[in-house]
């Protein structure tokens, strides 16, 4: 403790662990690859489903990477920094997750080599580094101009694989329609889709319309169910008579005064609803409650109401109908009111909904997603959720690229080339980089049963031939390589671009720590902190009680 001899000194708390060099790289590496491990049975369209389950026992089905990572608990920090790649691809593509994970765990495995044979971890980073941006433009190269027949290929390979029931082709239709509607400025924003689940039905009943429904009924059933040249009041405070904070009791001592206090409450809830007629209102949509009273009027007037919808509903709304979100009903005017041609509601299966259609804004879509049960909705909106994202980024970028292993061979291929021109300790570097693209065609391949190392080869083969070969990807059902160009399948090459940046981002940084120094965790329990974790007895004065 005192140094004296040859005794080490400790810097750090008792409790500490550290691994150092070759140990704490190993263990990085061993953490990510597992990671990759965890998610690799889902790529592809014969990838698997994984069945989470939660700590209260919640079920979720699905073959999302992201999903699947932000729902399991990972403690390793190298782990943890391979979900962010999960987390960052999915941010910016909607797609790729996958891939991009395992891309990283295969570079990190591919270096594990290199780093045994006293390759240092920086040549491997600039090596990685030099790969990955030459991998950029090679694949700006191989992609092609996306127009709409294209399109409907992006949204058809976005969507097989996922749990849709067969229904790819039905939905491919509906993402095209409903991204082009929202397309605007040379932007989707996929969240200017409203969607809304209601279970029953098949997913063929799945529709969208053009407008916005919200899963509310009207407040009264003497309202009429449709209103035509909708003028709608926002309101996101109650149609009610505002109750104290505190429980206060008003003590009443003869019918005469009870009866005006009645009246009052009669006459201002009255006042409200004439205050919306006034403005010019016929539906009425508020975020808060609405007393029966009110509802009595409303109805009488002809005014069409829902309560307690949701604020992002009410903001949808806003948006769509030009309307603004009233906070005090006294002051409305007709300026502040959202129009739309149609007001009306409507069965959805065994239950009703509101649809605000032919709204002043024309870009408010809204999805109505049906089928057999919430697991089976909840996978439908994964999917159309992420192709929307993917045809999206088509429409944005207005380019694409064959799939199925066509850009990572033909990305093997050329990056080995580009090694040589390289030289140096550099091309070991970009030589395992090179290799590691092979990971996606061949776990594709593995997924669905067909021998990798044949596929491999054949893909190879075919793009040696170079031309149109660079668009030869692995036909899952033959088992041969074929242009996935005319096969259909096709991804946005900002997908493959990402994917690529960041799985090489993630590796790097892993490869880059040569030390892990992890202090033990206070035990939640003891806010005070562990006594055995050091603190001001240890090895202190009266340390030994
Ligand atoms: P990710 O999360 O990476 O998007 P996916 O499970 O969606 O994972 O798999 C994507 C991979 O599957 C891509 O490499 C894509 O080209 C490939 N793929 C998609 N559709 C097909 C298909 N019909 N045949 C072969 N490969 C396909
Ligand atoms: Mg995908």
């Amino acid at each position: 403790m005192y140094g004296s001899g040859n005794q080490p000194i400790i810097v750090l708390k008792e409790g500490t662990e550290r691994s150092k060099d070759k140990e704490a790289q190993f263990n990085n590496i061993a953490a990510a690859k597992a990671v990759a491990d965890s998610i690799r049975s889902t790529l592809g369209p014969k990838g698997m489903d994984k069945m989470l389950v939660d700590t209260i026992g919640e079920v979720l089905i699905t073959n999302d990477g992201v999903t699947i990572l932000k729902e399991i608990d990972v403690q390793h920090p190298a782990a943890k920094m391979v979900v962010e790649v999960a987390k960052t691809q999915d941010d910016e593509c909607g797609d790729g997750t996958t891939s991009a994970v395992v891309i990283a765990g295969e570079l990190l495995k591919q270096s594990e080599s290199l780093i045994d044979s006293n390759v240092h971890p920086t040549v491997i980073t600039n090596g990685f580094k030099l790969a990955s941006a030459k991998a950029v433009e090679i694949l700006k190269e191989m992609s092609v101009k996306s127009d709409d027949k294209v399109m409907k290929k992006v949204a058809i390979t976005a969507l097989t694989g996922k749990s849709v029931g067969g229904e790819d082709e039905y939905l491919a239709d509906l993402v095209i329609k409903a991204t082009k509607t929202i397309f605007d400025e040379g932007k989707v924003n996929v969240d200017n889709i409203k969607i809304e689940k209601k279970v029953g039905g098949v997913i063929k009943d799945t529709y969208m319309i053009e407008g916005i429904v919200i899963d509310k009924q009207r407040v009264h059933p003497r309202m009429p169910k449709k209103i035509e040249n909708a003028k709608i009041a926002l309101l996101a405070v109650p149609m009610e008579i505002k109750k104290t904070e505190v429980d206060a009791q008003i003590s009443i001592r003869d019918p005469a005064s009870m009866a005006a206090f009645l009246a009052e409450e009669e006459a201002t809830l009255k006042t409200m609803v004439d205050k919306v007629k006034a403005a010019g209102a016929n539906v009425v949509l508020c975020q808060k409650g609405v007393d029966d009273l009110a509802q009595h009027y409303m109805a009488k007037q002809g005014i069409f109401g829902c309560r307690r919808l949701k604020q992002t509903d009410l903001e949808a709304l806003a948006k769509a109908t030009g309307g603004k979100i009233i906070g005090n009903i006294a002051e409305i005017t007709a300026s502040d009111l959202g129009k739309a041609k149609l007001v009306e509601e409507k069965a959805v299966g065994a239950e009703d909904m509101t649809f605000i259609t032919g709204c002043s804004n024309p870009k408010a879509v809204s999805i109505v997603i049906r089928g057999g049960t919430e697991h089976v909705m909840d996978e439908v909106e994964r999917s159309i959720h992420d192709a929307i994202r993917v045809v999206g980024l088509a429409m944005e970028d207005g380019k694409v690229v064959a799939g199925a292993g066509a850009p990572e061979i033909e990305l093997a291929l050329r990056l080995a080339e580009y090694a040589s021109t390289v030289g140096g300790r550099e091309q070991l570097a970009i030589e395992a980089f090179a290799k590691a693209m092979e990971i996606i065609p061949w776990t594709i391949s593995e997924n669905a049963g067909i021998d990798s190392i044949d596929s491999i080869i054949k893909l190879k083969s075919a793009h040696e031939k170079k031309g149109e070969g660079r668009n030869y990807g692995l036909d899952l059902e033959s088992g041969e390589a074929v242009d996935m160009l005319k096969k259909n399948v096709v991804e946005p090459l900002r997908v493959k671009t990402q994917a690529i940046t960041s799985a090489t981002e993630v590796a790097n940084m892993i490869l880059r720590i040569d030390d892990v120094i992890a202090s033990r965790r206070a035990a939640p329990m003891n806010p005070m902190g562990d006594p055995n974790m050091g603190g001001p007895g240890m090895g202190g004065v009266g340390g030994m009680m």
